[in-house]
């Protein structure tokens, strides 16, 4: 029988956490506390429709509280934690509030990686969370707001680059320059957007490593076509105010540089006073424990999960969604005296959007490979269907018609001029 005061506290209300607690949920004697920094889930994989105003930002987040309305048992806090005592399975909140519980479940994600390079931290926008893609599409309108200002016939050539040719690079490199290709005249009279350029450089000799050799002919082809310069093979060795250095010497000037150059787990790991494994991400046995401390597991972008093979899996929010709900899985067994069982990953295969009608998807474990028109309607079925709420996935299918089909742009509203987005204030604010 489950114990009627257990009580579980999940750090993290991501598709991990979040799928953890709607599964726990449906057990009455449980009682749920789900920890989370904003009020709110973000829903990564929208954030660049975001940055380049396909989709607005409540298209992308949802209310923890709205989510999880129907279950009584499970209480949303919104506070940031800044450090877990795992023997204690607490988590101590920076305003000095701690939270116990029998079973602690740390699903805290990840954030942008800059690998120390200089300049990357003061100087790029990363595309992580739902503020980085609001700072970014503010960011890049600002950009073209001026270069509309400048007198004609003096106007530089305006340059964006994106750092990383991983599904995040190519998807947001890709959508700016169909946003740069697709702007009505009207928007900006007096700049020639078809004359922008996007530059995207990636140290490894090709884009999307995972994805197989015709996934990648076909991506950079398409990129090409619509007017990404690609630099692959070479790394970044500086970023400063308006341009990048490589490291084979050349410096490409910038206006507006994107990083999307890697991933570490959240830094919570560093608190935790334990040896953590690849990208600071927290090393989980096959039930999604971590060894040593009876009662706390670590999912998500937050852990390193591998598969019975011994193969790592990779940070996608289908591993987190599933990992959430065998944890919860697992987590009702244990307290009911029933043995836990390993996490088996149900791999349904990898996408990643190019752009308008152009996406790849490699389907099932088998990697069933499927480029063009049909993987852009397949990226988009998924995409909307992953989506948290029913509401969400009507609005967002409109959101898209209307685009699609109307052929109708989003405005673009820099609805942000009082704040001061330079990044030296988002770093002092990330200290
Ligand atoms: C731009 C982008 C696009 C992506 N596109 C895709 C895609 O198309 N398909 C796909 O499968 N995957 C995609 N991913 C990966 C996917 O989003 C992640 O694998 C997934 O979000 C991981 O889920 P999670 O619950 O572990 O972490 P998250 O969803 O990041 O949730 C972690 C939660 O923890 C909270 N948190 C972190 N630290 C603290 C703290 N100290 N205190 C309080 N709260 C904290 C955060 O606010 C957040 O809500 C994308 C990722 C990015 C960045």
């Amino acid at each position: 029988m489950e114990n009627e005061t257990t009580k579980v506290v999940i750090v993290g209300g991501g598709f991990a956490g979040l799928n953890c607690a709607e599964e726990l949920a449906h057990h009455k004697s449980l009682r749920i506390v789900v920890l989370d920094r904003n009020n709110y889930q973000q829903f990564q994989p929208l954030l660049y429709q975001v940055a380049t105003g396909t989709l607005s930002p409540d298209n992308a987040a949802f209310n923890l509280r709205a989510v999880l309305a129907h279950h009584a048992n499970v209480d949303v806090v919104m506070t940031e934690i800044q450090s877990v005592d795992l023997a204690k399975r607490t988590a101590y909140s920076v305003s000095g509030e701690e939270f116990r519980g029998d079973v602690l479940v740390l699903a805290a994600g990840a954030e942008p990686n800059f690998f120390d390079i200089p300049g990357v931290h003061e100087y790029a926008l990363p595309l992580y969370s739902l503020a980085d893609a609001e700072r970014l599409r503010s960011r890049l309108l600002e950009a073209l707001e001026a270069a509309d200002r400048e007198p004609t016939g003096q106007q530089e050539e305006l340059r964006f680059v994106v750092i990383g040719g991983g599904a995040t690079g190519v998807e947001i490199a890709g959508a700016i320059a169909d946003t740069l290709q697709r702007m009505p005249d009207y928007a900006f009279k007096h700049i020639n957007l078809r004359r922008a350029s996007v530059t995207l450089i990636d140290m490894a000799k090709t884009v999307l490593t995972p994805f197989s050799k015709r996934s990648q002919e076909y991506v950079t082809a398409v990129l090409k076509e619509r007017g990404v310069e690609l630099r692959l093979g070479v790394s970044v060795r500086e970023v400063e105010r308006d341009g990048v250095f490589l490291l084979d010497g050349t410096r490409i000037p910038a206006h507006l540089v994107i990083w999307a150059g890697g991933l570490k787990a959240s830094r919570l790991s560093a608190s935790l006073g334990i040896k953590t494994g690849r990208g600071g991400r927290v090393d989980v046995q096959a039930d999604l424990s971590v060894s040593g401390f009876p009662g706390v597991y670590a999912l998500g972008d937050f852990a390193n999960v591998r598969t019975s093979t011994g193969e790592a899996l990779p940070q996608l929010a289908s591993v987190a969604q599933q990992a959430g709900r065998y944890c919860a899985r697992n987590i009702i067994a244990a307290v009911s005296g029933l043995p836990e069982q390993p996490f088996e990953y149900r791999d349904k295969g990898i996408m990643a959007m190019v752009g308008r009608n152009a996406a790849v998807a490699e389907v099932g474990s088998h990697r069933h490979g499927v480029t063009g028109m049909l993987a852009f309607a397949a990226w988009l079925g998924v995409h909307a269907l992953l989506l948290t709420t029913v509401r969400a996935k009507v609005q967002t299918f409109f959101e898209w018609a209307w685009e699609y089909f109307g052929d109708v742009h989003v405005d673009p509203i820099l609805d942000r001029p009082d704040v001061d987005w330079s990044n030296q204030t988002r770093a002092a604010q990330s200290e």
